[in-house]
């Protein structure tokens, strides 16, 4: 039926794609998408021949509206490259019109990077904030830590290999003692998630440069620290019952 149907895409493990998904991809009058060459590669792979829009939230509303118009009468799909679409990619501005102008809006769930980095990390998952990328620059980079400091829970980013290491340094110093875990090229043949303290994990990644795609999930304030400080703290109980 017609509508605007919000379609998670694997990241970065094809098989991640679910039924639903491949079905609501065939079943549409056309693909909204971040970049067409991409998305086309997935419809390629999965053997669907579909019309494709270029949209993101820079769209003219022109364009917005030519979609919106389409959903209207006929079922259309918003992609973005990868993940789960509005999750630090476009559609934010597509689906708060949808919703202004009556035409029905739906989701099909799947893969998003930030919630798996959170199941892989081995940090508290009962509370977590999304915040995003991290700004790039220094400065506004550890403002931004600042203003997270204090939340009660744990944190997740988005990060780039290139940026990982100064990253690192900002929250090592800005949220001291917090352990952090670095997820990285998940779903992928190179899939990791290493987690430790600050120090520990620049000392890793100065000695094998990373690369990829990557998350990081950081510890909420008043968790014990990291591995390091809890074989010091199981040394000195040790240490104090041999004295007793
Ligand atoms: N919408 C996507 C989602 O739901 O995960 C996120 C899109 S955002 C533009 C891209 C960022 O997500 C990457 O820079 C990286 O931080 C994270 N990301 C995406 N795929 C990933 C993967 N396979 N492993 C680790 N992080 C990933």
């Amino acid at each position: 039926s017609p509508g605007l149907y919000i379609v998670a895409t694997p990241i970065g493990n094809l098989g991640d794609i679910t039924l639903r998904a491949i079905a609501t991809l065939r079943g549409v009058a056309a693909v909204a998408c971040e970049d067409t060459r991409i998305t086309g590669k997935l419809l390629h792979y999965l053997q669907i021949k579909q019309k494709l829009i270029r949209y993101d939230d820079h769209a003219s509303e022109a364009t917005r509206d030519h979609i919106l118009a389409l959903a209207s009468e006929q079922p259309v799909a918003l992609v973005s490259d990868a993940g789960t679409p509005l999750i630090s990619d476009p559609g934010f501005k597509l689906v708060r019109a949808a919703r202004e102008r009556g035409v029905s809006v739906t989701s099909l769930p799947g893969p998003s990077a930030a919630i798996m980095a959170l199941t892989l990390a081995g940090l508290p998952s009962d509370r977590f904030l999304f915040a995003g990328f991290l700004p790039s620059k220094d400065k506004a980079r550890r403002d931004a830590l600042r203003g997270l400091a204090s939340v009660e829970a744990t944190l997740v980013l988005y990060e780039t290999a290139p940026r990982l290491a100064d990253a690192l340094a900002a929250i090592g110093e800005e949220l001291p003692g917090r352990e952090v875990a670095v997820a990285r090229e998940l779903t992928k043949r190179f899939e990791e998630c290493r987690t430790g303290s600050t120090a520990g994990l620049i000392a890793h990644y100065a000695a094998n440069p990373p690369k990829g795609e990557i998350a990081l999930v950081i510890a909420p304030p008043g968790e014990p620290a990291a591995v390091e400080h809890d074989i010091d703290a199981l040394l000195r109980a040790a240490l104090a019952t041999d004295k007793a």
